[in-house]
């Protein structure tokens, strides 16, 4: 059946109607995140993303950067243990709400934003926006990125280039890090798992890489991508997610 424009619109009219949007925060009609929930989203102070300690710069201790070698700074916005984004994460990702990413991400560039005006971080001219890729089987079954919709909007509202998603590649499905308790055991489980296909190394090469993802924990998957990226040339690789769980 083909469903004209008009049509469509219609369709979308008539199921707002019966299925109206409803804030995952407090509930009130007309959003998926009303503008004063967004606003009250405690906003991170910038620190080391292993031990915590804070440090204005959002990079590693020298100590804790064995743990996640490949990465220089992670800037996470907010906690995932604060319930309207645990809320919003879990509609967005797992009933597959779209509608959540453009909130979801305006907490990152609000984050960001604010380290830049206190000159805590200074985006380098060579930076580029990348999302962290599923495996292809995984996207299929979801049908949809949510670190791909994520970017595209931090892309937008900051506006960086953000490279083709082909640029990294998920080689080996792992299973999720949330199953895998210790880090040691989330490093390993990961390892290996993305390659950049050589022929897109010039696309990396010299590059400052903000990689965006909805949620880290221990920073292993990040670290992982952020290794093959540096195998491909890149100058530095950052992370860049909503929450940290
Ligand atoms: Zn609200
Ligand atoms: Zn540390």
């Amino acid at each position: 059946m083909i469903i004209t424009p008009l049509v469509s619109k219609w369709k979308n009219a008539a199921l707002d109607l019966l299925f109206p949007a409803y804030c995952v925060a407090c509930g009130t009609i007309g959003s998926w995140f009303c503008a004063p929930c967004l606003e009250a989203v405690p906003l991170r102070d910038p620190a080391c993303l292993v031990c915590h300690a804070r440090n204005a710069a959002g990079t590693l201790c020298n100590s804790c950067k064995r743990h996640v070698p490949n990465l220089t700074r992670a800037v996470w916005a907010t906690s995932y243990d604060y319930t309207p984004i645990h809320e919003a994460i879990v509609q967005f990702k797992y009933s597959g709400n779209r509608s959540l990413a453009s909130p979801l991400a305006s907490c990152i560039v609000s984050s960001i934003k604010k380290r830049l005006q206190v000159k805590s971080m200074v985006i380098p001219q060579d930076a580029v926006l990348l999302a962290l890729p599923l495996h292809p089987q995984k996207r299929r079954e979801r049908g949809f990125n949510q670190s791909e919709l994520l970017a595209r909007v931090v892309a937008d509202e900051l506006s960086l280039p953000l490279l083709p998603a082909f640029v990294l590649q998920r080689i080996r499905p792992t299973p999720p890090q949330a199953h895998v308790r210790t880090r040691e055991e989330r490093l390993k489980n990961i390892r290996g798992a993305f390659a950049v296909p050589k022929e897109h190394y010039p696309l990396v090469a010299g590059k400052t890489i903000l990689l965006v993802d909805d949620i880290t924990t221990t920073g292993s998957t990040l670290n992982d991508a952020a290794r093959a990226l540096k195998e491909a040339g890149a100058k530095a690789v950052w992370g860049v997610v909503v929450a940290r769980g």
